[in-house]
């Protein structure tokens, strides 16, 4: 079994190096990364056949362990499933507040009326009737990561022998906002998503909205760049005049900097004004202003996206000793927290401070490395000295045309983090409507390797 999952994973990682390598020679072409994507999926899939004849209910009376999986997003969804997928010897309970996940991926074609929010809807029967894994929907208000008990907001304590969190991100209040609606993020996909969308389409023709950019480090690099693209696109066509004012607090474009460049500056280049160095200090929902370092700005849609920090669990139970506070160090071996006494609690996803991006598809990665190393500590052995992840990310450019981004990293000994692999990462050359179809299929993989 351990040779098992040892294979998945090189294979999965193989798969990406060799897709990107492609990529990168092939130019603007993503298909060699939909190939990859296939390839990791039917990888998934040949697991997944196995693991339904190796997931049966264990017939011998050994104990087994315990895992508790708090947060069923990107992350915990995907580790709860492969702790189970590879192997019996483990229980899994996955406690969620929500029952229904509502994906951020994508989350931006629903602004410009693309996409439905239902169609980002995914829930855990899948998890529980194939993988056997015990759902608790309840929130989770403190956990105690020497005696590995986490505690509900009903006052329910639960044991295990390891817990593994993926809460996710929190924002940092911004001055003056309060708990005004009228200046929404939308960067946790629901019902602030679907205000976005309302504001944006009762917005007057020739009227101004603005988008701000957190600092780094936040949930997805190129995120608020392809909403800039996508929603300048949308105000061409359905709000003509209109400006879109970007305000980065961040003093360039962090990721993708050819691409966005020229979009900014190319075929936005009538819509959109953008301006770095522009850190909000103070909105004022009543006037919708936003003062920043770089000045105040007037809109009539503000789209206020703040600096963010890891799920407040994680502060609460003392493990953000990372980023000044603001994300869980973990050792990437196996995202075991680096807090002194807490190694029996694993952190993935948004909220652990790693070398990789806060992105959805490196959290799916992140849970497969913990997912093997906690079944291997479990069963008395280590984790796998040299793990490999890797991470494929569409931008929509227009509303018909994405670029795409790859990056492997590898395990370095001598820094003990994921190091990128420059000659397997890459980008696209420009955009097309191709790799727009291709986000779509990507997408549909991704989730499908999470949630069934
Ligand atoms: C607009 C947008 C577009 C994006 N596009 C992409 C993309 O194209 N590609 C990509 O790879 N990534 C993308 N991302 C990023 C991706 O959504 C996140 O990186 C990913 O969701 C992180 O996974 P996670 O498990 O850390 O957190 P989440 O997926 O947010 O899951 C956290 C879960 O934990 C639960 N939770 C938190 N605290 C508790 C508690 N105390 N008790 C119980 N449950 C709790 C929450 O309810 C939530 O379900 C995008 C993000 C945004 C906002």
């Amino acid at each position: 079994m351990q040779k098992n999952r040892r294979l998945f994973l090189q294979t999965a990682a193989a798969t990406a190096v060799g897709s990107a390598l492609t990529a990168c020679g092939g130019g603007g072409d993503a298909s060699p990364l939909v190939a990859s994507s296939n390839a990791a999926d039917s990888a998934s899939t040949s697991a997944l056949a196995s693991a339904d004849a190796r997931v049966r209910t264990s017939t011998t009376s050994t104990p087994k362990s315990r895992v508790i999986v708090i947060g069923g997003g990107m992350g915990g969804a995907t580790v709860a499933k492969y702790l189970r997928l590879w192997g019996d010897a483990i229980s899994v309970t996955l406690i969620e507040r929500m029952p229904t996940y509502t994906s951020c991926i994508m989350s931006s074609l629903v602004l410009t009326g693309q996409r439905s929010m239902s169609s980002l809807y995914f829930n855990y029967d899948t998890l529980r009737s194939k993988y056997g894994i015990t759902t608790v929907f309840g929130d989770v208000v403190a956990i105690d990561p020497v005696a590995v008990k986490v505690t509900l907001a009903d006052g329910t304590v639960l044991g295990a022998d390891r817990i593994v969190m993926s809460p996710g991100i929190e924002f940092d209040a911004v001055p003056g906002l309060g708990t005004s609606d009228r200046m929404p993020h939308a960067w946790k996909a629901g019902p602030q998503t679907s205000l976005l969308a309302s504001q944006l389409s009762a917005m007057p023709r020739g009227g101004v909205a603005i988008l701000t950019i957190p600092k780094t480090p936040y949930r997805c690099p190129p995120g608020p760049y392809e909403r800039a693209c996508l929603v300048a696109d949308w105000l061409k066509s359905r709000k003509p005049g209109s400006k879109l004012i970007v305000l980065d607090a961040n003093p360039d474009i962090v990721t993708e900097k050819d691409n966005f460049t020229s979009a900014f500056l190319g075929v936005h280049g009538d819509v959109i004004e953008y301006v770095t160095n522009a850190e909000v200090t103070q909105a004022d929902p009543g006037t919708m202003t936003l003062t920043t370092t770089a000045g105040n700005f007037r809109g009539d849609v503000i789209n206020l996206i703040p600096r963010q920090r890891a799920g407040s669990l994680v502060t609460t139970a003392g493990l953000n000793n990372a980023t000044e506070g603001r994300f869980a160090g973990v050792n990437v071996l196996s995202y075991a927290s680096t807090v002194a006494g807490a190694g029996k609690v694993h952190i993935i996803g948004d909220a652990s401070a790693t070398t990789q991006p806060k992105a959805g598809h490196i959290a799916n990665q992140e849970a497969k490395v913990c997912a093997d190393a906690v079944s291997r500590i479990l069963a008395g052995g280590s984790p796998d000295p040299a793990p490999v992840t890797n991470s494929a990310c569409y931008s929509t450019i227009t509303m018909s045309k994405a670029s795409w981004l790859t990056a492997v990293f590898q395990y370095d000994p001598a820094s003990a983090t994921m190091k990128g692999v420059a000659a397997a990462s890459g980008a696209s050359t420009g955009w097309n409507g191709d790799n727009f179809d291709e986000m779509g299929k990507w997408f549909g993989y991704l989730m499908k390797d999470t949630f069934a």
